[in-house]
């Protein structure tokens, strides 16, 4: 890297950007993990992600990514040959079907645009359709990263409803938990897999699932063999604030600072914080006249934006010129948008005057790489913040 000097700006989606006090809390001397000190640790922490989630019911903290809490979700929920019905939003949910095949599971998947949210009204149809209850899960992404488009979870369980169908509704909200509202309780989600390094605003290394009573029920009766990842050995340890094997300390130390800096701001805030950012971003990218890849204006992702690069202009050279020129990392095209986009991150602790920096690094490099752009978005960002100052809570 060129600059050494002052800040780097990390703009990609996950990790992101992580506050003094986290890795000060995280910068503390280890402990034993089988003493009581740590036991006091170990409930704050299982208790205290429970209030992001919106659960009552026991939240599963892994030393493991995103991914690690992905497998635990199928492992401890499904049996091999079991049929699923899943959503192609984008990269991510393609992830977590191949993950989901290779554990033996037939993928009912609805094909996607990667420009588009879950529509309910499909899988109600799928499920309609299902008349002898064969689909076990449905398995859809919450903030499909890789295009920057939120889906309702709350009305794919009124679609799964709407059907009588007994599937579980398991779901990825790897970067969305800690940025935009979860309900896990509320929206009947029986899964909801996580991580640390997104919304949560920690270094990667905490994979992390909330569940629930039926999920568990399932999980007694499946027939899909896991140890690592098995649920009971986990829930018993952690009913005394232990875990079965040795977690990551430094971590929860990280992740309890973590906790009580989202509890300071107020979740409601940080929520609403998100959002105002994210319309922030897409004002900006209208006035440089570029194209947001989500298609449509309610699942704009409150976590990132996805910017269309214009025809004849690769996404991966913009993001170097950028890196080189301004020290700043943006996020590149995943699979099948590779090199066609580019990711705006603005989750996690983020603020005004940042995001006003990332966005004058973007168009900035847009004038350095010489993308055809109106040198307009920068403004236009200034103002959507400056009208709605009030409104910051
Ligand atoms: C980042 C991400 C993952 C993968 O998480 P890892 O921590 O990288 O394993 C899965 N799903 C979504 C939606 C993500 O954004």
């Amino acid at each position: 890297m060129v600059q050494t000097s002052g800040q780097h700006f990390l703009h990609i989606p996950g990790p992101s950007p992580i506050p003094d006090r986290i890795l000060r809390a995280i910068s503390a001397p280890i402990i034993d993990h089988r003493c009581e000190e740590f036991a006091r640790l170990g409930r704050i922490v299982l208790d205290g992600i429970k209030t992001v989630f919106n659960t009552q019911h026991p939240v599963m903290i892994y030393p493991a990514s995103g991914t690690g809490a992905w497998e635990a979700a199928i492992v401890n929920t499904l049996s091999p040959g079991d049929k699923v019905l899943m959503v192609e939003t984008g990269h991510f949910a393609m992830q977590w079907r191949h993950m989901a095949e290779k554990w033996g599971i037939e993928v009912d998947l609805i094909p996607g645009d990667w420009r588009h949210p879950v529509n309910p009204q499909t899988i109600e149809t799928r499920l309609h359709e299902d008349k002898s209850h064969s689909i076990k899960a449905v398995m859809v992404v919450h903030n499909e990263t890789s295009i920057g488009a939120t889906s309702a979870i709350d009305k794919v369980r009124k679609a799964i409803d709407g059907a009588h169908h007994p599937a579980l509704l398991m779901v990825d909200t790897v970067s969305g938990l800690g940025s935009i509202e979860f309900r896990h309780d509320d929206w009947g989600v029986d899964v909801a897999v996580a991580c640390s390094q997104k919304g949560l605003m920690m270094p990667p290394g905490l994979g992390i699932a909330a569940l629930s009573p039926k999920a568990l029920a399932a999980s007694r009766q499946n027939k899909m063999p896991r140890s690592f990842w098995d649920w009971s050995d986990m829930i018993k340890a952690n009913e005394l604030g232990f875990f079965p094997s040795t977690p990551a300390t430094n971590l929860l130390y990280g992740l309890r600072e973590a906790l009580t800096l989202m509890h300071e701001e107020g979740l409601s805030n940080v929520y609403a914080r998100h959002k105002r950012l994210a319309a922030a971003t897409r004002a900006a990218v209208r006035g440089w006249g570029l194209e947001i890849l989500c298609l449509d204006e309610e699942a704009h992702s409150p976590v990132l934006t996805a910017v269309l690069m214009p025809e004849g202009h690769n996404a991966d050279h913009f993001r170097q010129i950028a890196l080189k020129s301004f020290d700043i990392s943006l996020g590149m095209g995943l699979s099948k948008v590779a090199g066609k986009v580019f990711r705006i991150g603005h989750l996690g602790s983020c603020n005004d005057l940042l995001l006003m920096g990332a966005l004058a690094g973007v168009e900035m490099s847009l004038k350095v790489a010489g993308v055809p752009h109106r040198a307009e978005g920068l403004i236009a960002a200034r103002d959507h913040l400056t009208a709605t100052l009030s409104c910051q809570v």
